[in-house]
């Protein structure tokens, strides 16, 4: 069972109330990841504002993935809500 653990809050949540990110297996990239058919590591986030700060003051979401994260994330994540 995979972690839905938000890289943000902390908080356990269900994949619908989660962004997921995946570092991808094959090609490294780093991609917000709505169809679950990207394999890789992964790490999620809430879908506000707050958390997506708070996981990058604190690089949460490099840590999880184990990868340096493009610096166009951000951005996208905030995109999506
Ligand atoms: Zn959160």
């Amino acid at each position: 069972m995979v972690d839905r653990k938000c890289a943000g809050c902390g908080k356990i949540k269900n994949r619908e109330e989660l962004i997921k990110i995946t570092r991808e297996k094959a090609s490294g990239n780093i991609v917000i990841n709505h169809s679950n058919k990207i394999f890789g590591r992964s790490a999620y986030i809430c879908y506000n504002n707050s958390c997506v700060e708070t996981a990058f003051k604190k690089n949460k979401i490099a840590k999880v993935l184990k990868a340096s994260i493009p610096e166009d994330l951000k951005g996208r994540l905030l995109n999506e809500f």
